[in-house]
């Protein structure tokens, strides 16, 4: 059987087939930025705005009970999304960026001291970066970066080196935005516990793309966001375990985190309120139960074997075009993107006329990695990502548009070129 889904489910998907760039048919390969989103997820929004729109947790009427309860519910469908005992473990966030702040100031700032040590890697976004970067400087903790293999993955060896009775944080991303390397997070979950290290996963990059299992990862910490999995952008996830979320102060004050305020001092709220200051993302919210049913409907195992069979198709094709350098490691260890350089072209300029010439959206730019390309003697790169409703076609339109823009710039740049064959 096909590794691949039906190629019905794209009419779910209203952007898909909307005549954004004048003639061309769209060629959506910018999926690790930002997804899009199906029908039942933009119904579903409009239905909660139409019918059931009142603020959350505030008033005992009609509206404000719906809107509660809906919120209340997509909570419980996160939290067995991706395994967690109690929905109190998830609060809602403005993005994985929202949830790892959240960690870092209110986890980080009270447990960290000079001499302590986070632990993080050069493969990291900046959301998973700067935030310990900042509180490294609060602290007087060192922050220390666990390097890469030749290449592209995360090298083991030098991270068992690094974890030491010091070692009070492992901040992780279980698949690389850039490199797509999947890192082994069970591994590094058990050796970070047996230093007694605590460890954050990046998720944003895995949970829209596999099946992921906290309470299986033993994991403290987990950061994504809606955008990338189907749901409405301006909401994330933190999963956090009960005894550690009970522990940290609160991260925001305001609104809905208190139990009792006087004009000197305030009682913080039970979780999951107390991490919810202020009106938070309602209807994204209420969308991820839509994003998470889409999903889960389709099947995140066979969504897995479908962007696998892409990125193996696209990583044998890239590889054979001379002057092209594909980025991290080979297919076997990595999911759902393949990024790329070409030693003549700018990232930005190739991106542009594929976009403009052949209608292929990608990613030009460092992605957020930036001391990931400056490690790899890049500025840029390009960014081609998947999900479940492109097509191996449009991976032959990007091949196409490569063609195109290398004969542009160096007119014989382009090798062989086996018989293209489907996954
Ligand atoms: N971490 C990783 C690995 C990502 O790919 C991204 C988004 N590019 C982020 C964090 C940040 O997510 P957001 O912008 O939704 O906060």
């Amino acid at each position: 059987a096909s590794a691949l889904l039906p190629e019905s489910l794209r009419a779910d998907f209203p952007i898909l087939n909307d005549d954004v760039l004048d003639g061309h048919p769209l060629v959506f390969l910018d999926n690790a930025a930002s997804t899009q989103r199906p029908r039942q997820v933009i119904d579903m929004i409009a239905r909660v705005y139409e019918h059931d729109y009142a603020n959350v947790h505030r008033g005992i009427h009609t509206l404000s009970e719906r809107s509660t309860e809906q919120y209340e519910e997509a909570r419980e469908k996160v939290a067995r999304f991706i395994g967690a005992a109690n929905s109190h473990e998830v609060i809602f966030t403005q993005g994985t960026t929202g949830s790892i702040n959240l960690v870092a100031r209110s986890w980080g700032e009270t447990n960290l001291r000079p001499g302590d040590e986070i632990l993080t890697t050069v493969m990291e976004h900046h959301s998973n970066l700067v935030p310990w970067q900042q509180v490294a400087a609060k602290t007087g903790a060192t922050l220390k970066h666990v390097p890469i293999t030749e290449d592209g993955r995360l090298d083991m060896d030098a991270f068992a080196k690094l974890l030491s009775d010091r070692t009070k944080l492992v901040a992780v991303t279980s698949v690389s935005n850039t490199l797509g390397t999947v890192n082994p997070i069970a591994e590094i979950i058990a050796q970070a516990h047996a230093v007694g290290a605590l460890v954050l996963v990046d998720a944003a990059q895995s949970v829209p793309h596999m099946v992921t299992d906290v309470a299986a990862w033993d994991c403290d910490f987990l950061a994504f966001s809606g955008h990338k999995m189907l749901g409405p952008s301006g909401v994330g996830i933190l999963y956090g375990k009960e005894a550690l979320l009970d522990a940290m102060p609160p991260f925001l004050g305001g609104g809905s985190m208190i139990n009792e305020v006087r004009l000197d001092g305030f009682t913080p709220a039970e979780l999951p309120a107390k991490f919810e200051a202020g009106t938070p993302p309602i209807v994204p919210a209420i969308a991820m139960s839509a994003a998470i049913d889409y999903l889960q409907a389709v099947g995140l195992d066979a969504i897995h074997r479908h962007e696998q069979a892409l990125v193996d198709y696209a990583y044998e094709q890239l590889s054979q075009i001379e002057g092209l350098r594909i980025l991290g490691p080979a297919p076997e260890f990595r999911t759902s993107l393949v990024s790329f350089a070409f030693e003549k072209i700018h990232a930005h300029e190739f991106a542009q006329v594929l976009n403009d010439r052949f209608g292929v959206a990608v990613r030009a730019g460092h992605h957020c990695t930036q001391p990931l390309h400056r490690l790899l003697g890049l500025s840029a790169s390009t960014r081609a990502s998947f999900y479940l409703y492109n097509r191996p076609e449009e991976v032959d339109r990007l091949l196409e548009g490569i063609a195109a823009v290398q004969a542009m710039f160096a007119p014989r740049g382009r090798k062989r070129r086996s018989q293209q064959q489907y996954p």
